[in-house]
């Protein structure tokens, strides 16, 4: 079977399944694979450069096929993208647990993942992807919205209203970048090689304009900067390319970060090689592709800082493009911090993360009966609110209706129950599934992103995402997803994801509870551990236990 059909997820209130908790990962994995959501479904690629939802087509097919069929107390084992097998567990156990990209590590190099998954043994599952819980560009864009809200706080008085940022990468995550930055007031210049990119942001809304003219694309976004006018500009370019003409140009650049696909050099367009011949010329030759790719993010990198050297504000966007230009030959690439220690982690330190929920039903309605939910839950959170509004007028839907809102320790198992309980007084005409992205406070361990500069120096020890797994298993998630590689790359991170399903049962109510105060308190435990005292507080003051923390 090839890929010459269009995957879509069934809406309503009919099950194709035998019950929701089936139900809820076939939708999700054909929402991952819907046309509107997946950067290139025919492939099976959702986003982040290869980021698949099945290894091929046969083993799409046996998915949906098993899935299907399954019951209430069965379990399907899913190895990078295929399904291998169905055992018998029960009903508290995950219908589906998931590993994909897992390598030993002396073999986890691009190289190794490359011939296995040539043999057709393999496939990347990058983070939400293979997890079956991508919901579009909206996944990442309060993340992003909150980051650059930070830079402002930092450094621009609370408000990016008369600042210019250049970044690059327009695609499935990089493509909440413009919106996120005119949310904020600012102005943005966008770089990425691919057209078809830009205006598919444009077309949701995410970007402005688009050009292909770097003179055009400075004039509009000077003009907006000394006006303080909010613009996102899309410029059709070569980011190794453009960042040092604008650097020759001396623009007044107050922010740089980057979200090409740079974790993946076959994923990284170098300078000098046509758009037209990059899958010819990476597939005729990896290697030699891996090193101009390298070369170019060199470049790209030494641009970034010197723009920092200039005084501008640079952080790293969570794509290792700081490892890949050091191997580049460029020495200097880590002058500048990657977004979490620089702006998040104070939020991990409280169990904060992606929490995000999408409407089986497929109907808006009931994303609009969970919002207002939120804001009744949660009427102290003035942050949240604003999001919560921003994303409801902001926001166009991308296959089955979905929203995020980071939340914390406590807070993500409330809002959960209170989904259940809509959606059981019928208030909500079908089930929700609940999950989260893989990047999140407790389910990582990835030294150049989550984990990058732990105060105690722990950011490559790998248990902590293995025994989020294991005890969100233990907790009653529906599915269960261990990867490697993810946002970063091959040999760089172990990560964890969870999902559930609110259908409005009694047992859904008691497994919410136990799987949303345990999953975000595993963020908390490994921040205490680590020894932030805000995690330590935090622990106290909710009750999680900790054994050794008062000993
Ligand atoms: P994607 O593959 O959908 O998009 C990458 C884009 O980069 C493409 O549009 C491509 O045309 C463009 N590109 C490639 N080389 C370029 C170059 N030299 N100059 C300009 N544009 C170029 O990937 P995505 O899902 O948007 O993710 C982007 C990166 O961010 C990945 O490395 C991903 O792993 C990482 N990521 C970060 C976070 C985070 O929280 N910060 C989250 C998810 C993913």
């Amino acid at each position: 079977m090839t890929g010459n059909r269009e995957i879509r997820a069934p809406r309503g209130t009919s099950l194709t399944a035998k019950s929701w908790q089936t139900e809820a990962p076939l939708r999700m994995l054909m929402n991952n694979l819907d046309p509107e959501v997946a950067e290139r479904p025919e492939d099976l690629i959702v986003y982040g450069g290869t980021g698949k939802a099945a290894r091929n087509w046969a083993s799409y097919d046996a998915i949906v096929a098993t899935l299907a069929d399954l019951d209430d107390d069965e379990t399907l084992l899913v190895q990078s993208g295929k399904p291998v097998g169905v055992f018998r567990t029960n009903v508290w156990a995950p219908r589906v647990l998931l590993a994909n990209s897992n390598l030993v590590g002396d073999w986890a190099t691009w190289p190794e993942f490359r011939r296995l998954e040539a043999e057709g043994l393999m496939m990347y599952g990058q983070m939400t992807a293979g997890s079956w819980i991508y919901i579009g560009t909206q996944g990442i864009l309060q993340g992003t919205y909150e980051t650059f809200a930070a830079v402002a706080r930092k450094r621009f008085g609370g408000t990016l209203a008369g600042t210019l940022t250049v970044t690059g990468g327009c695609g499935g995550m990089g493509g909440a970048q413009p919106l996120s930055v005119t949310l904020n007031g600012g102005v943005v210049l966008i770089v990425d090689v691919d057209e078809t990119r830009l205006r598919r942001r444009q077309g949701k809304r995410y970007l402005d304009e688009v050009t292909t003219d770097l003179d055009d694309a400075l004039e509009r976004v000077l003009a907006a900067k000394a006006e303080g006018r909010a613009l996102s500009v899309g410029l059709v370019g070569n980011s190794a390319e453009v960042l040092p003409e604008l650097l020759r140009r001396e623009v007044p650049v107050d922010i740089v970060t980057d979200q090409t696909s740079a974790h993946d050099p076959l994923a990284y367009l170098p300078a000098g090689i046509a758009f037209e011949d990059w899958r010819t010329e990476s597939a005729r030759d990896p290697e030699g592709f891996t090193a101009r790719s390298r070369a170019s993010m060199a470049r790209h990198v030494e641009a970034m800082v010197e723009f920092q050297k200039r005084g501008a504000e640079v952080f790293d966007y969570g794509n290792s493009i700081r490892d890949e230009a050091r191997q580049g030959g460029y020495a200097d690439a880590f002058a500048f911090p990657g977004f979490v220690p620089a702006y998040i982690r104070p939020l991990f330190c409280e169990g904060l993360g992606p929490f995000r929920w999408v409407a089986l039903s497929g109907d808006p309605a009931d994303i609009a009966v969970t919002d207002q939910a939120i804001l009744e839950l949660f009427p102290e959170n003035e942050g949240l609110k604003r999001w919560i509004t921003a994303a409801q007028e902001h926001v166009e839907f991308e296959g089955l209706p979905a929203r995020i809102c980071w939340l914390g320790y406590g807070d993500r198992a409330k809002a959960a129950v209170r989904f259940n309980e809509l959606v059981a007084e019928g208030k909500i005409s079908a089930p929700i599934v609940i999950g989260r992205d893989h990047l999140d406070s407790g389910s990582v361990a990835s030294p150049y992103r989550e984990t990058e500069a732990m105060a105690d120096g722990s950011d490559a020890i790998a248990d902590w995402p293995l025994l989020n797994a294991l005890i969100n298993t233990a907790s009653g998630a529906t599915w269960v997803s261990l990867h490697h590689g993810g946002g970063v790359g091959i040999g760089r991170s172990i990560h964890a994801g969870q999902v559930s399903v609110a259908d409005g049962t009694p047992l859904a109510a008691e497994k919410l509870q136990r799987l949303l105060t345990n999953d975000p308190g595993m963020g908390v435990i490994r921040h205490v551990d680590a020894g932030y005292d805000r995690a330590i507080e935090v622990a106290r003051e909710r009750g999680v236990r900790v054994p050794m923390l008062d000993s």
